[in-house]
């Protein structure tokens, strides 16, 4: 809609006051802190000059100065551009120098990686947190460079009452300048304007909280029906999350970001995912809900305790980012009785989030899809070398339309018109079947998909069976290089701490899988490893795994 992101933070100042938005090491932030914080950042950049048209880069972990720092960005009409804080410096240098980014916030434990990393970009101020958790916003650093700004400085000045993105164009100022998550390739950064955002985040809170304005006689609900975050139906309540999905990420920076605060919701920061602290604080703060990508679920079911406890005030649980398989569904649903287990379908270049299982329309899950589009949102199937929507249950790219769409790459613009079609579809890269009511499932990323003897075969397809056999808790398909067939479909399966886990060998991990599979699809080899390499956004990095095998032929 027609409003920029600082009016979900506006909104949310209003709605939710005094309840605590955030709690970080017990400490919490209320609503009014956030917006009385976030309003100072805001007055800092001003009055240094940095507003519409620049680029901030924000290279810190979630920390309890990250929601403030980013509706600060936000309000002065400026640019966010996340970086990955673990990033090896010579990616960051190429991000920021492609993000043409002015300014860098950053925490002091990367500063020396950081600084090598700043001669060949635009950054000239330097802005730089303690410990990235420290919890006083006026605590002081020592060793900073005399060119250097402090955080606390940013955040503990008086709170501007200027409204400086009031002449803001929504379909035009670029709120956010987000990075992909290079899991099969290089980085590309995605041009998303403030209506991208806005329209987003309503389109996954209404997805997430299953509550709605008025539906047409479709069922449907459109934009002009939610219009702005104000009128934004909730019925969370007293909603709480622990929360790990990285801020920097689309699914955090959407979903966990600005839909909790727009939703009420308290969030207790953790900066990384120990699962143990997770149960912990999960029991302690009486969560209502859970969310993350697939490895995060994989890794709580192992925590010992975790099945003990009753976790029946736990309503929703939301995952995104990477396939669900439907085994884990199952076993999530037998310990939360009263959970919906929700999928999220998306990519950074449609904002955040595309479909919705189970639908906001109707509630009904189809176990193994990702359900159907947010509103206002369209899906088709097309051949994956182009052209005409195949019928529902052919198999093909998913193609997706609608307000979330990026604006396109910047500084890249052949693969904007590669990715982005004159009609305003954007091509995935994924591989996708729609069926007959319209839900979507996703076979594959077309990258990960293995050619053996002129066949396709979909690791995606043999992995679901993978996560289905007794001992095995994780599993990744890859290709291994063959002169004779192009590729065979080998597995890396990390065993459960169990008998069954301790019982499992290559041969029987094989024959659970060949005897469900057609031949060509046949397993032909298994490696058990300790855990399967993820990404900070919880993605399997299978390049990793593809490298390992090529390495082993060497
Ligand atoms: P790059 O495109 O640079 O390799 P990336 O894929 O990590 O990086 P993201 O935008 O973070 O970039 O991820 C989008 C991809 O994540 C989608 O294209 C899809 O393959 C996968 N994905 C997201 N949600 C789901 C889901 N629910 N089920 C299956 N796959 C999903």
């Amino acid at each position: 809609p027609g409003v920029p992101v600082g009016s979900i933070l506006r909104a949310a100042v209003r709605r939710w006051g005094d309840r605590p938005a955030f709690i970080d090491h017990d400490v919490p932030l209320t609503f009014t802190e956030l917006g009385a914080r976030a309003h100072a950042v805001a007055g800092w950049l001003a009055d240094h000059g940095v507003g519409p048209g620049d680029v901030v880069a924000v290279h810190i972990p979630n920390c309890r100065q990250y929601p403030p720092l980013y509706y600060g960005i936000m309000l002065a009409g400026a640019t966010f551009s996340p970086t990955n804080p673990l990033l090896p410096s010579a990616d960051l240098a190429a991000q920021l120098d492609d993000a043409g980014a002015t300014v860098l916030v950053t925490w002091d434990q990367v500063l020396p990686f950081v600084r090598g990393a700043l001669a060949q970009t635009s950054v000239r101020t330097v802005v730089v947190t303690g410990e990235a958790h420290t919890l006083d916003f006026a605590a002081r650093l020592g060793g900073l460079e005399d060119s250097d700004v402090d955080l606390s400085d940013l955040l503990s000045g008086d709170p501007t009452d200027r409204q400086l993105d009031a002449g803001l164009d929504p379909a035009e100022a670029l709120a956010h300048l987000a990075y992909t998550g290079g899991t099969t390739g290089v980085s590309k950064g995605v041009e998303l304007p403030h209506r991208n955002v806005v329209t987003n985040v309503l389109q996954s809170g209404c997805w997430t909280s299953g509550s709605l304005p008025a539906l047409d006689e479709h069922g449907d609900v459109t934009l002009e029906q939610v219009g702005s975050p104000d009128e934004y139906p909730t019925r969370l309540g007293e909603a709480r999350l622990v929360n790990l999905t990285p801020w920097f990420h689309a699914m955090g920076a959407i979903g966990y970001l600005n839909g909790m605060v727009m939703g009420g919701t308290t969030t207790i920061i953790h900066m990384r995912f120990d699962p143990v602290k997770y149960v912990e604080d999960a029991i302690r703060y009486d969560v209502t809900g859970i969310g993350g990508a697939p490895p995060v679920f994989v890794a709580l079911l192992q925590v010992p305790g975790f099945a003990d406890h009753d976790w029946s005030r736990v309503r929703g649980v939301s995952s995104g980012a990477a396939p669900l398989p439907v085994t884990l569904i199952e076993r999530l649903q037998a310990l939360l009785p009263n959970a919906v287990i929700g999928e999220g379908y998306g990519l950074t270049e449609v904002t955040m989030h595309a479909t919705g299982n189970p639908t906001f329309r109707s509630g009904t899950r189809k176990p193994g899809t990702v359900g159907l589009p947010v509103f206002d949102t369209e899906i088709t199937i097309r051949p994956l070398g182009g052209g005409d929507p195949l019928p529902a249950g052919e198999r093909g790219e998913v193609c997706i339309r609608g307000p979330q769409v990026m604006r396109g790459y910047a500084h890249r613009p052949e693969a904007t018109a590669e990715s982005i079609d004159a009609e305003g579809w954007f091509h995935t890269g994924d591989v996708g079947i729609l069926d007959e009511d319209g839900y979507l499932s996703i076979v594959d990323r077309t990258k990960d998909m293995l050619l053996y003897k002129g066949y396709n075969v979909f690791p995606r397809e043999l992995e679901e069976i993978l996560f289905g056999v007794p001992g095995v808790a994780g599993a990744a398909v890859v290709g291994r290089p063959d002169e004779g067939a192009g590729e065979l479909p080998v597995a890396y399966v990390v065993r459960k701490a169990d008998d069954a886990g301790a019982a499992l060998t290559a041969e029987s991990v094989m024959a659970a899988v060949n005897d469900k599979v057609t031949p060509y699809k046949r397993l032909r080899d298994v490696t058990f490893i300790d855990a399967i390499p993820v990404s900070a956004a919880g993605k399997v990095l299978k390049r990793e795994l593809a490298a390992r095998e090529r390495e082993s032929l060497q």
